[in-house]
């Protein structure tokens, strides 16, 4: 299930809701004010909702093209795969590490030589 963000209106804040389906969720309600103007935020929320879907979609058995390889944004969707199959959880670490591969593999290659 994706997450969106929605803004508030009267004060600003963000707030992050699972939703089903298309549209807007009903009673959505501000987690800062108890607002109820919210508007959903569609930059940065993007790459997470299409990235949950990505891994939604992922199937390990399915011939991979050269641009999955390519994609950054698949790296480390085979352990997020594995790890849901699992029922595991993945730590903040592992997150944080696999978020540092998908913006800049090179840095994380250099750092793990130190
Ligand atoms: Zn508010």
């Amino acid at each position: 299930m994706p997450i969106y963000e929605y803004k508030c209106a009267s004060c600003g804040r963000v707030s992050g809701f699972f939703v089903q389906g298309f549209g807007d969720p009903e009673n959505l309600c501000c987690q800062g004010c108890g607002g109820k103007d919210l508007k959903r935020i569609i930059s940065r929320v993007n790459y997470h909702q299409s990235q949950s879907d990505r891994l939604a979609s992922y199937d390990p058995q399915a011939r991979k093209s050269d641009s999955f390889y390519k994609d950054t944004r698949n790296i480390g969707l085979h352990a997020e795969h594995m790890l849901q199959k699992a029922g595991v959880k993945p730590t903040e670490e592992f997150r944080s590490r696999i978020e540092n591969l998908r913006s800049d593999p090179s840095r994380v290659i250099k750092d793990s030589d130190k």
